[in-house]
């Protein structure tokens, strides 16, 4: 787990409880927190990679209707997750946290300047933005690990598929969040 960082994508009041909500999302708060908590206290660094729209943005516009207004409660991250002064937040408008977006230079700083080399990915939804976030960070070389009780979609099925495609498509590791935390504290 060294030269890691934790993704959490787009656990905003939004997608858990407003215009774009999820009920299966609730379940996965718990796991997400006890991965942030463990995260920050090995020195793994957490980003929070978040939908921040503009109204007229095309995939507002075109696919999902008005969700993750820039500036408004709905685009915040939800309480129980709360990022602190020591993680990162970066802004996005589609659904790859990488696309025309600060993420890619930043992972890459981490660890003075050697970078992050491992991507763990947590939050909504499996098949939709955690899997374009997952796209690009395999299409620039990093490893990545999904957390599959810290992803969800809107039903089982996409959320199953997401996980078969994340695995077969980008290698992606597919651990628990518990298994995650123990291989944190193993190497910190
Ligand atoms: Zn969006």
């Amino acid at each position: 787990m060294n030269k890691s960082a934790v993704i959490i994508i787009d656990m905003l009041n939004d997608f858990v409880t407003g215009d774009l909500k999820c009920e299966r999302a609730k379940h996965i708060i718990p796991n997400l927190k006890r991965l942030v908590e463990a995260a920050r206290k090995h020195g793994v660094l957490v980003i929070y990679s978040n939908d921040a729209h503009y109204p007229n943005d095309f995939e507002v516009v075109q696919r999902w209707g008005k969700h993750a207004i820039k500036g408004t409660k709905g685009a915040e991250v939800i309480p129980e997750l709360k990022p602190t002064e020591k993680d990162f937040t970066v802004e996005k408008r589609t659904y790859s946290g990488f696309y025309e977006t600060g993420l890619d230079p930043l992972l890459r700083s981490l660890y003075n300047g050697e970078g992050a080399k491992t991507v763990i990915l947590g939050g909504l939804h499996t098949h939709i933005c955690v899997r374009h976030t997952a796209a690009d960070a395999f299409f620039r070389g990093y490893n990545i690990i999904i957390a599959n009780d810290g992803v969800e979609s809107f039903t089982q099925e996409d959320h199953e598929q997401g996980l078969k495609y994340l695995e077969y498509v980008y290698n992606a590791k597919i651990m628990t969040v518990d298994e995650i935390i123990k291989e944190m504290s193993k190497k910190a």
